[in-house]
């Protein structure tokens, strides 16, 4: 799926972003990319299709494409991020291998209710959330790489 491109610009016009060429270049390819990516594989993907964008734009524009709400940023253990396309996907958690780097999804509805639950305990209004659980998956035990289970 394509990010929506006129949902972008509109909310690009609102923050009184312009939509630059560059912006557009790299708003598709991050559509295109799979999975969690990060940003050097995002540009290594442009310049694989010929583009010449330099890579602080490639950076500050990710961050655009975040607060944008198309993408999604996870901040990794070791510091940098990854990122994902957010816009029209079905909202869910992860489970981070801190070994391999795996980043598996999960869709729990019990924690959605749990979370609405204490939202409404402290009478507070959600906005986001985010549950990152890191350990090591079962690939990676089972090659003896991490701590037993
Ligand atoms: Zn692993
Ligand atoms: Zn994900």
């Amino acid at each position: 799926m394509q990010l929506p491109r006129t949902l972008f610009l509109e909310r690009m016009r609102e923050r009184g972003l312009r939509a630059t060429p560059e912006r557009i270049t790299i708003l598709g390819q991050a559509s295109r990319m799979r999975g969690h990516f990060d940003a050097e594989a995002l540009v290594s993907a442009l310049r694989a299709s010929g583009s010449r964008v330099s890579r602080a734009t490639v950076y500050r524009t990710l961050s655009h494409l975040v607060s944008l709400g198309l993408l999604r940023r996870h901040a990794m253990p070791e510091g940098g991020a990854r990122y994902e396309r957010w816009a029209g996907r079905t909202p869910h958690e992860h489970l981070l291998c801190v070994q391999c780097g795996a980043m598996l999804e999960f869709v729990e509805d019990s924690l959605a209710r749990l979370q609405d639950e204490v939202c409404r305990r402290y009478d507070f209004r959600p906005l986001t959330h985010s549950l990152q659980i890191r350990g090591v998956c079962r690939n990676c035990r089972r090659h003896g790489m991490g701590a037993s289970a």
